[in-house]
């Protein structure tokens, strides 16, 4: 079984529905990028996928190892492995990373078998380093102050820490400069393994360059309107969205 199979998902905010008969499966092991315009619908999937309370599902299933997650409260949707970074990512304050990082492991493992200390710092030195991130880094309350490229990099961080079985990673490109950007590729290539799939949801094609996905698709107007391989991200920077469009017979 797949670790995500999304099939005929609707999601509707206040009342207006937003994804229109969204279908997706992700195995392990499998990067797939989804690409889309601006309004389209890219982070009410993301949210919805993650128990976001705003996010209505109006008709549809999504299985998570063949679990229905939709049936799932938010933490436990964590617990079973599934990992989102949030397009702005929220400061909480008082919290050093490194004890959140520590917490949040912990969380998802089962009660007496907590993470040793020793091998939770070394995790992280070397985590980090991977990640250009200064010592400091661990001990700085979480969020607070970051730079933009610095929170996108302490994303990439929990997601090399927790180690999920499926990350759902909504424009971790965006604000980037090109080295923050090679940075958090570096993270996200070091998580390939058969054990873990990963979704990663952008506007732009170059974040593509540094993370060859499996597959890419394009999601227009609430659904998927094409897939194909990295090709079709590059086909997208040459042509912009309005050459799909057109080839598709889609108006706005
Ligand atoms: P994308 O991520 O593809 O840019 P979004 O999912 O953010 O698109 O938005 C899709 C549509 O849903 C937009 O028209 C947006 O205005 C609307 N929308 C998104 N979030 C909310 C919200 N919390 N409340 C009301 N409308 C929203
Ligand atoms: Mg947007
Ligand atoms: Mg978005």
């Amino acid at each position: 079984t797949p670790t995500l199979k999304i099939e005929n998902l609707h999601v509707a905010i206040e009342g207006k529905e937003i994804v229109k008969g969204f279908n997706l499966e992700i195995n392990g092991g499998e990067i797939h990028a989804v690409m889309g315009p601006n309004g389209t619908g890219k982070s009410t999937l993301a949210s919805a996928l993650m128990g976001h309370p705003k996010y209505e599902i109006t008709e549809g299933t999504v299985t998570f190892e063949g679990q229905d997650l939709l049936e799932m409260e938010v933490d436990e949707r964590a617990r079973a492995g599934l990992f989102l970074a949030m397009q702005y990512p929220s400061e909480i304050s008082g919290v050093t990373n490194a004890d959140f990082l520590r917490t949040a492991i912990n969380a998802r493992r089962e009660e007496g078998d907590e993470i040793p200390l020793m091998k939770f710092i070394k995790t992280l030195d070397k985590k980090m380093d991977t990640l250009d991130m200064g010592e400091e880094f661990a001990q700085r309350y979480l969020n607070e102050g970051f730079s933009g490229g610095e929170k996108k990099r302490n994303e990439i961080l929990q997601l090399m820490m927790l180690e999920p079985k499926l990350a759902i990673l909504d424009e971790i490109d965006s604000g980037l400069d090109i080295d923050a950007l090679k940075v958090v590729a570096k993270g996200v290539n070091e998580m390939r393994s058969p054990n873990f799939g990963c979704l990663i949801i952008t506007h732009y094609q170059r974040m593509l360059n540094y993370i060859k996905p499996d597959k890419v698709h394009v999601m227009m107007q609430g659904r998927i309107v094409k897939s194909g391989g990295p090709e079709l991200a590059e086909r997208l920077e040459a042509e912009g969205y309005d050459g799909l469009k057109k080839e598709l017979g889609i108006e706005d």
